[in-house]
C-alpha cells in the first residue's frame, strides 16, 4: 500500500504542492498535485529531498546539508522533476511544530507567473520604446514645423511694417495672429512630448520677480481691456525683487492661466495675487492665485483638468478652441519647481487657479522688496460727473449690465474682428466672435438685442449679405 494512501491530511488535495521529508532528507509523504507536478506516483518515497532540490540540498553522512534558510519566508527554488527536467517553484520549508525531525516543504509552481511576468516586462519595454520613438517623432516634426510659420509670420511683419491699404493690412494682421496660435499650438506639444519623455529640465537663473510680473501682464492687458474686463494684480511686499528660476517657465504657467481666465470670461475681471508663503534657509515659496468671474467649471469636471488632452466639453474647444495641453503642462512645470496647482469654480460664477512653486533667494541681496505691493488696475470705468445717488445707483447698474462707452468701444473692436472673419468666410471663429458680443450686450436695450439675435443667425446661416446688414446696422446703434 502506497504512503500516501495511509495518509489521511486534508493536504492531499490541496492546490499548493506539499513534501515532508524527515531528517535524512527522506520523502516520507507528497500530495496529488506534488506527485503530478513531479511526475512521481508511489515510488516518490524511495526518493530524498535533494532528487526534489538538489540545488539546495545535498546528501550527506547524517541526512541533509543546506544554506535553506527554514521558516515562513517564501524563497524561489528550481524543482526536478522525475525525469530531471525542472521548473521554478516559490517554496516555504519549516520544521514541523510538532516534531523537530520532521521537515515541511509547501511549494508553488510559478513556471506561468514567470513566463507572464517575463512577457510584462517585455511588453513594457515595447510600450516604452515605442513611446520613445513616438515622443522623439512628435519632437522632430513640432520642430519642423516652427520654422515655416515662423517664416510666415517674420513676411507677415516685414509686410505689415510697409504702408498697405486697411483691407490688406486686417488680413496680414489676421495671418499673424494664425500664426502666433499656432506657434503656441507647437510650443505646446513640444513641451508636452519632453515633459513625457522626461527631457524637460528648468533652466533656474536671477531675475526681477517684479518685471516679469509686468511682462506677463503686458501680453494679456489689450485682449482683456477689449473684452471690457478688469485686471487686478496683487504681490506681497515680502517676495524679494529679485528671485533665482525658471523665469520663462513660470512665465508659462501665468500666460496659460490669465489666457484661459481671458478666454472664459466675458463679464467681470481677473484678478492675479502672489504671497509669499513660506521659507526654509535660502528657498521661499511662492503662492500664485489667478481668478476669474467666468463661465466657471462643473464639480465633476475639475478632476479632468489637469489630464492631458482634456477639456471640459466638445462644444467648449469648439467654441473657444485649444488643444487640452496647457494645465496638463502647467501641472507638470509646477510639480517640477516643487509645487502643487489646484482649481476652486462655480458654474456661471467664475474660477480660481491657485498654484505654490519654490524658487531661490539671491546670495548677499537685501532679500525684502523696498517696493510696496504692486496693485494695478486696468479696470474700465465711468467718469464720475455730479450726479444723484439714484442716477448713480442707475449708471452702475447699467454699467454692471451692459457696458460703459468704453465697452462699446470694445464691442466695436469685436464687431470689425467679426466682419474680418465673415470676410474670409472662418465662420467658427465669426461665431465665437458672436457670442462674445452677445455676452457683452446682455441686458442691452432691446433695440440692441434684437439686432444682435439678427445678426448671430445670419452667421449661423453663413448669409454674407446678411450679416453685412445686421453689422451696419448694429454699429450705427452702437
Ligand atoms: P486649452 O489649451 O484647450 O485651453 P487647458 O488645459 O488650458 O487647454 O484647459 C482645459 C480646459 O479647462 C479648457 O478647455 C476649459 O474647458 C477648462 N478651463 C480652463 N481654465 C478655465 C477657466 N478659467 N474657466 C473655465 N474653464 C476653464
Amino acid at each position: 500500500m502506497g504512503q500516501s494512501e495511509d495518509c489521511i491530511f486534508p493536504i492531499e488535495d490541496a492546490l499548493e504542492m506539499i513534501l515532508i521529508f524527515d531528517k535524512t532528507g527522506k520523502i516520507s509523504y507528497a500530495n496529488a498535485i506534488a506527485r503530478q507536478k513531479l511526475e512521481y506516483k508511489e515510488d516518490v518515497y524511495d526518493k530524498y529531498i535533494s532528487d526534489v532540490f538538489p540545488n539546495t540540498f545535498k546528501n550527506c553522512e547524517d541526512g541533509f546539508e543546506t544554506d535553506y534558510l527554514f521558516g515562513h519566508e517564501p524563497q524561489n527554488l528550481v524543482a526536478y522533476r522525475k525525469n530531471l527536467t525542472c521548473f521554478p517553484v516559490e517554496a516555504r520549508i519549516m520544521n514541523s511544530s510538532m516534531n523537530a525531525d520532521i521537515y515541511i516543504c509547501m511549494a508553488n509552481d510559478i513556471l506561468e507567473k514567470e513566463f507572464l511576468s517575463r512577457e510584462i516586462e517585455q511588453v513594457k519595454q515595447e510600450a516604452q520604446q515605442a513611446m520613445k520613438v513616438k515622443s522623439e517623432f512628435v519632437a522632430n516634426v513640432t520642430h519642423e514645423l516652427r520654422t515655416p510659420v515662423n517664416g510666415v509670420l517674420g513676411n507677415v511683419r516685414e509686410l505689415l511694417s510697409e504702408k498697405r491699404d486697411a483691407r490688406l493690412e486686417r488680413s496680414l494682421h489676421l495671418i499673424e495672429r494664425c500664426c502666433d496660435d499656432m506657434n503656441k499650438i507647437i510650443n505646446n506639444i513640444l513641451d508636452f512630448s519632453k515633459l513625457e519623455a522626461g527631457k524637460f529640465s528648468l533652466e533656474p537663473r536671477r531675475f526681477h520677480f517684479r518685471n516679469m510680473l509686468n511682462y506677463m501682464k503686458e501680453n494679456h492687458i489689450n485682449k482683456i481691456t477689449e473684452k471690457g474686463l478688469g485686471f487686478f494684480m496683487t504681490v506681497s511686499p515680502k517676495i524679494p525683487e529679485y528671485i533665482i528660476a525658471d523665469e520663462l517657465r513660470i512665465v508659462q504657467i501665468l500666460n496659460n492661466l490669465v489666457s484661459n481666465a481671458q478666454k472664459f470670461t466675458s463679464l467681470g475681471k481677473i484678478t492675479v495675487e502672489v504671497l509669499k508663503t513660506a521659507q526654509v534657509n535660502d528657498r521661499i515659496e511662492l503662492f500664485f492665485i489667478v481668478s476669474d468671474t467666468g463661465i466657471g467649471i462643473e464639480k465633476t469636471d475639475r478632476d479632468k483638468l489637469f489630464q492631458s488632452f482634456s477639456q471640459v466639453d466638445a462644444s467648449i474647444s469648439r467654441k473657444y478652441g485649444g488643444t487640452g495641453l496647457g494645465l496638463n503642462i502647467c501641472k507638470q512645470l509646477v510639480e517640477l519647481m516643487g509645487g502643487r496647482i489646484e482649481v476652486e469654480s462655480e458654474k456661471d460664477r467664475g474660477s480660481t487657479f491657485s498654484f505654490s512653486i519654490w524658487v531661490g533667494l539671491c546670495e548677499g541681496e537685501d532679500n525684502v522688496s523696498l517696493l510696496s505691493d504692486i496693485k494695478e488696475e486696468s479696470f474700465i470705468s465711468t467718469s464720475p460727473t455730479a450726479i444723484s445717488m439714484d442716477e448713480e445707483r442707475q449708471e452702475a447698474e447699467n454699467i454692471r449690465r451692459y457696458g460703459t462707452p468704453e465697452n462699446i468701444e470694445n464691442l466695436k473692436k469685436n464687431l470689425s474682428k467679426l466682419i474680418l472673419c465673415v470676410e474670409l468666410e472662418n465662420w467658427e471663429k465669426a461665431e465665437m466672435f458672436m457670442d462674445t458680443i452677445k455676452q457683452l450686450t446682455e441686458g442691452a436695450p432691446p433695440e440692441v438685442s434684437r439686432l444682435v439675435l439678427r445678426l448671430k443667425m445670419a452667421i449661423q446661416k453663413e448669409n454674407y449679405d446678411k450679416v453685412i446688414v445686421g453689422y451696419e446696422a448694429l454699429n450705427n446703434c452702437l
